[in-house]
């Protein structure tokens, strides 16, 4: 199997003194869905843009389909083949969709990818809207990017990434600002991706999704280092772990009849001292219900 990612003793600071990322080493190989979960300023969008190659290790080495990534062979010659080849095997969907947009039209946005491919431009056409119909955004094809909903832009920016139809697909905090049924139906996407044999590392502090999109997790600490690495399953269970992470926290609550301790993750799914396992559909129903009561 294909290593797609070598991350050696990596380590970033901004302006030389901003420490970001500390110490970092794993492997990624094709066909994995990991998920990088951390608080906020634990380091993953800094660690996506090491893997997107916009940034380079202040300390340690990246290696990317077996090549190291360095500002030297990155970024120094204008006509770079292995630059190009990395761009059409890697995208990354930023968190914030205002930075990834920039066409006066969504056709325009999406066809900006392909066009980079040399594809004609009947050819590009075609992608584009299979894309745009397989992304639910057809209805969009000539509206300005700027005047869309979050949860459009969001649509929008993961189509302009599959439109090159990379096989390595970095996402940053996607459901952030999503609605439910946005949520969802990214959820699906991820796992019919999954199913298309597609590289996917997500950034995220959503738990709930974690556990549906990725079979691995990997765990930044507050100190910006590694502090699990391992099933989603182990990493989930470890209450302890994810409390010292800042990933849930613990306070009163009045549940039934009784008033109990328990912990409680940032997106509302309640996970019980003694009863670690939570049925995540009916948790989303009680969200919606305590909504609609308030
Ligand atoms: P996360 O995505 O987990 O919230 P980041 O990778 O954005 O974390 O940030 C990691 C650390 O680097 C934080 O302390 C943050 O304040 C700092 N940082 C991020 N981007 C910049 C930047 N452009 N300049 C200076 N410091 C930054
Ligand atoms: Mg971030």
């Amino acid at each position: 199997m294909e290593m797609i990612f070598d991350l050696r003793n990596v380590s970033y600071s901004y302006v030389g003194r901003i420490n970001a990322l500390k110490d970092i080493c794993f492997k990624v190989n094709q066909k994995e869905q990991i998920s990088i979960i951390g608080s906020n300023g634990s380091g993953k969008s800094t660690l996506l843009a090491i893997l997107d190659g916009l940034i380079y290790p202040t300390v340690g080495e990246f290696y990317a389909f077996d090549n190291r990534i360095s500002e030297e062979v990155f970024n120094t010659i204008d006509d770079n083949e292995f630059r190009s080849y990395f761009r059409t095997r890697v995208g990354l969907v930023f968190q914030n969709s205002d930075v990834q947009l920039f066409s006066p039209t969504v056709f325009e946005e999406i066809a900006f990818g392909p066009l980079q491919l040399n594809l004609t431009p009947e050819k590009v056409k075609i992608r584009v809207l299979e894309v745009m119909e397989m992304i639910g955004i057809t209805k969009l094809k000539d509206r300005s990017p700027h005047t869309l909903s979050g949860g459009e832009k969001k649509k929008v920016c993961i189509a302009t990434v599959l439109a090159s139809n990379p096989d390595v697909l970095l996402l940053d905090e996607p459901t952030a600002g999503l609605d439910p049924r946005t949520q969802l139906w990214l959820t699906e996407l991820l796992q019919e991706l999954e199913d298309a044999g597609k590289t996917i590392i997500t950034a995220t502090h959503d738990l709930e999704f974690v556990e549906q999109i990725s079979k691995r997790a990997i765990v930044m600490g507050e100190d910006h280092q590694i502090v699990m690495d391992d099933d989603v399953e182990k990493v989930l269970n470890n209450l302890e772990l994810l409390l010292d992470s800042n990933l849930i926290h613990e306070h009163m609550h009045i549940h039934s009849k009784f008033v109990h301790e328990h912990l409680h993750t940032h997106k509302g799914k309640h996970i019980h001292e003694h009863d670690t396992e939570c049925d995540l559909s009916s948790t989303r129903i009680e969200l919606l219900l305590a909504r609609e009561l308030e």
